[in-house]
């Protein structure tokens, strides 16, 4: 605490990310993709004539908003780029939610869309997940500020089909709904089609999980032209080159390689189904997962102590301490070596 800062920065509760080790652990605490990004990456950053860094970034990033334009079949002025998915939900927030009526969204979900709530002033009342750990898209309605959620879900990893969502905007459509997809890519379904239709739809997604660029911080949003707008706004009063020049060609680069893309993540959904049958063997409850991470709990083993178990093991999962979650680690799925070392640790901690 200090003297310094505004009363509003002495409210707040920041969002605490998971541990990034100096030391070399398995790292499966973050859901990064334990594969390299596409060849095409490291050829565009190679070939980018450093001279060029002399000078700001587009402001527009047209080239990757034009590439994600193209992936997605929408128009140029659809789509939204930031630097990271995170500061695209921020900006988000703050260009719709900021409204009389409070904000919806499930009681599980991302951990920072209530900071960026407490951020911003804006009143949320959430909705319990039901008895499968899954949102009840029926219990979600239009009287409220806006509504958001992820989908597949996090870090329960269900995910519900764009037919549900297209049911949802059928009933909600005095507000903005924004679906959170940064783990559609590992076997969900997305409701990026649904923007024609539903000016109120706003999708976000990421390049930092199934196009393995966490590092280079890329996210996006694809919605109407109004929405989109509104979002340049808002960004263009806060940061006009949030994409610096080396993430949009590198970004670029990554679209391009569609069969890159296509084997990491089938790699890694065979993984997960394998890894979910090693732990299910071992006695653990296993959520069924859409994305590239298994929610897990052990009828006998206190969660925070196999936390640490597999920590000493070189291991580091992710243990939320919450009420809801504190029976549960959240393992992200890495390599086969990865997955074998791990359920190893699990098998030597549980005997
Ligand atoms: N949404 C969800 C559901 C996430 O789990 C994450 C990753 N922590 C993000 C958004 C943000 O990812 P990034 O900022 O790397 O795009």
């Amino acid at each position: 605490m200090s003297k310094f800062w505004s009363p509003e920065v002495r409210e707040l509760t920041p969002y605490v990310p998971g541990e990034q080790p100096r030391e070399r652990l398995i790292k499966l605490n973050t859901n990064e993709n334990p594969y390299p990004p596409a060849p095409g990456v490291e050829q565009a950053l190679r070939d980018y004539p450093l001279d060029h860094l002399r000078l700001y970034p587009d402001p527009e990033a047209a080239a990757l908003r034009e590439a994600l334009a193209d992936e997605f079949g929408v128009e140029t002025e659809q789509v939204f780029v930031g630097n990271g998915s995170d500061e695209v939900l921020a900006l988000s927030f703050q260009t719709f939610f900021r409204q009389d009526k409070p904000l919806t969204m499930p009681a599980i979900t991302y951990s920072f869309y209530p900071v960026y709530c407490r951020l911003y002033g804006i009143d949320y009342r959430t909705i319990a997940l039901d008895d499968r750990w899954r949102i009840p898209l029926q219990a979600l309605d239009g009287e409220s500020g806006g509504v958001v959620f992820a989908n597949p879900n996090a870090p329960t990893g269900h995910g519900h089909g764009r037919r549900a969502i297209a049911e949802l905007l059928e009933r909600v459509s005095d507000c903005v709904v924004l679906v959170d997809e940064a783990y559609v890519d590992f076997g969900g379904e997305t409701a990026i089609p649904l923007i024609q239709h539903h000016s109120n739809l706003l999708v976000t997604g990421t390049f930092s999980k199934s196009r393995s660029l966490a590092g280079l911080r890329l996210g996006y949003a694809v919605g109407s032209r109004e929405l989109i707008e509104g979002l340049e706004r808002v960004k263009n009063s806060f940061n006009s080159y949030p994409i610096d020049s080396l993430a949009i060609v590198a970004g670029v680069a990554a679209l391009r390689d569609r069969e890159h893309f296509d084997a990491c993540r089938e790699r890694i959904i065979s993984t997960r189904e394998q890894t979910r049958r090693r732990l299910e063997t071992l006695g653990f409850e296993v959520l069924p997962s859409q994305t590239n991470f298994l929610l897990v709990r052990h009828g006998q083993q206190d969660a925070g102590q196999l936390f640490t178990g597999l920590r000493e093991r070189g291991i580091l999962v992710r243990h939320f301490n919450t009420e809801a979650l504190h029976d549960f680690l959240r393992i992200t799925i890495g390599t086969d070596d990865e997955m074998d070392s791990l359920v190893e640790a699990l098998e030597a901690i549980c005997h």
